[in-house]
């Protein structure tokens, strides 16, 4: 039997439609939502995902500006722009589109963003929090995961959930969130010895290693939830997620399409972490 498809497009909409009313009454009492974009450089699909953030915003009624620079901007421009948006008040999350140029140190740059603004949940102390189970911003794609497990229903105390890829934004934080629900949890990465042999038993698949249709039908468990990740451009200019989508629903028991899965999710998410901090900066 096919897989049922879970749908990240409705339910980001429905989450997004969600934080209107909270939006309106934060502006009520003088504290519109306000979020604020870093772009450095010319990565078509940074400037891509910036624009549709900047669209979901605008939609929500949150209020959004975008800081752009040069492909060889210094340190201290981006520092001192980073500072100025840290100390006004109208801004209540700051976004530094990743990757950074790589003479620019991403660690630096992030660590300069104030904590109570950091809604991509990209700093230390909130992925601190997160690893002792403390409230602060998660980053949105594992937050947004999350939402769509917990709406497609599936369940995960006990569960065997694997993840393929460790980066600090998706992999790290994932596992821990998935932790937090009491599954056993794998995470693959590029020297995993057999990844097929550890994915087959995965009752929860996550794929977010960049690597179009990396998953292929015979490593996954007949049944499983399949949550792709990845977003990868196809030479003929198509997007592919990192699961062979044609083949794994035909033996998956749910999966997430690309492009309408994750990504919708990773921007709902960013506006739900925003209405937060404007509600926190309220005291
Ligand atoms: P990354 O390059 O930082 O990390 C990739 C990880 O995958 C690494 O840990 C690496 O060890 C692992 N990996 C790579 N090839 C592998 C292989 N053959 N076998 C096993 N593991 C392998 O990437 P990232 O920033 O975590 O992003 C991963 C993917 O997710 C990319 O396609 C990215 O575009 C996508 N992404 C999507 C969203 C979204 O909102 N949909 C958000 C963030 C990232």
């Amino acid at each position: 039997m096919a897989a049922t498809i879970i749908d990240g497009k409705s339910l980001a909409a429905t989450l997004r439609a969600s934080q209107k009313s909270a939006i309106e009454s934060l502006a009520a009492r003088g504290a519109r939502p306000g979020l604020a974009a870093i772009l450095t450089g010319n990565d078509p699909a940074s400037r891509i995902y910036v624009r549709n953030k900047a669209r979901a915003c605008e939609d929500t009624g949150v209020r959004s500006e975008f800081h752009e620079f040069p492909e060889g901007t210094s340190e201290s421009s981006l520092l001192e722009c980073i500072g100025r948006l840290n100390a006004d008040r109208a801004v209540h999350g700051i976004l530094v589109q990743l990757p950074l140029p790589p003479h620019l140190d991403a660690n630096r740059i992030l660590a300069a963003v104030s904590p109570a603004k950091d809604v991509d949940g990209f700093h230390a102390v909130n992925l601190g929090a997160l690893l002792q189970g403390r409230a602060g911003f998660v980053p949105g794609t594992p937050a947004g995961v999350m939402r769509l497990l917990e709406h497609a229903g599936v369940a995960l105390a006990g569960k065997n959930a694997t993840i393929v890829g460790r980066s600090t934004i998706v992999g790290k934080p994932l596992a821990l969130l998935l932790l937090q629900k009491d599954a056993t949890v794998t995470i693959c990465h590029s020297k995993t010895a057999d990844l097929a042999a550890v994915t087959r038993q995965a009752d929860i698949l996550v794929a977010a290693a960049g690597h179009a249709k990396l998953i292929t039908a015979e490593m996954v468990k007949p049944g499983a939830c399949v949550i792709d990740v990845g977003v990868n451009r196809m030479p003929d200019g198509k997007l592919s997620g990192d699961v062979d989508f044609a083949a794994v629903k035909r033996i998956a028991g749910s999966i997430t399409p690309v492009p309408g899965g994750v990504g919708p999710m990773t921007v709902a998410m960013m506006i739900v972490n925003t209405v937060r901090a404007a509600e926190l900066s309220l005291g």
